[in-house]
């Protein structure tokens, strides 16, 4: 019986990717096979982009919503609105290499001295006629809809990009479409102005 030779493999693999785990969250994830541990542990950056140490209930709830392509098909969106604000912390931001967090200058709460990894993101508020949402933007969708890349980015600056990103964005109308994640927010996978 290969038994600790496999839940060793699992460990390693949470740990590769920056996380730390619980010992019960370590045991679900041992129950299930490599390729689904890999899936898990991809939903992370996803759903739960702020983890350090993975938790039982969150694995829980990957593993109801990724099974299901019915339960899939529900958590997409699509919504016209106006976005009004971009909030702090959006733009050419540096992440911990070890555990993705967002950090400033280097340093991350959990891992001290760290060399961040610079990445672009946007959190806006969309306006839709009838309600507000918040709408997270990753790398690719962001330098569709801010017009600038991430290498454009690092060259102007937090402050510059913001305010591109901004100039391209604010008081705008757009369609978007996406996958509307666990904690409200909407991560948003194709927008086009409208
Ligand atoms: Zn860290």
């Amino acid at each position: 019986m290969d038994y600790s030779f496999s839940s060793e493999g699992v460990l390693k693999k949470v740990l590769g990717y920056g996380y730390q785990i619980e010992p019960a969250a370590l045991n679900m994830l041992e129950a299930l096979g490599d390729e689904k541990v890999i899936d898990v542990l991809d939903s992370f950056t996803d759903k739960f982009p702020d983890t350090i140490v993975i938790e039982g209930k969150q694995i829980e709830a990957i593993l109801e919503k990724t099974p299901s392509k019915e339960a899939a098909e529900t958590n997409k969106f699509a919504l016209r609105g106006k976005i009004t604000q971009i909030y702090d912390g959006s733009g050419l931001i540096q992440r911990c290499p070890k555990c993705n967090r967002w950090i400033i200058d280097d340093f991350c709460m959990v891992h001290s001295d760290v060399e961040g990894i610079w990445d672009l993101r946007i959190k806006a508020r969309f306006d839709t006629g009838t309600g507000r949402r918040t709408l997270i933007f990753k790398k690719d969708i962001t330098e569709k809809s801010g017009g600038i890349t991430l290498e454009e980015a690092k060259k102007l600056g937090e402050a510059a990009t913001l305010a591109r990103i901004k100039e391209a964005m604010v008081n705008r109308n757009f369609k978007v479409a996406g996958i509307e994640l666990s904690g409200g927010n909407f991560l948003v996978k194709d927008i086009s102005e409208v």
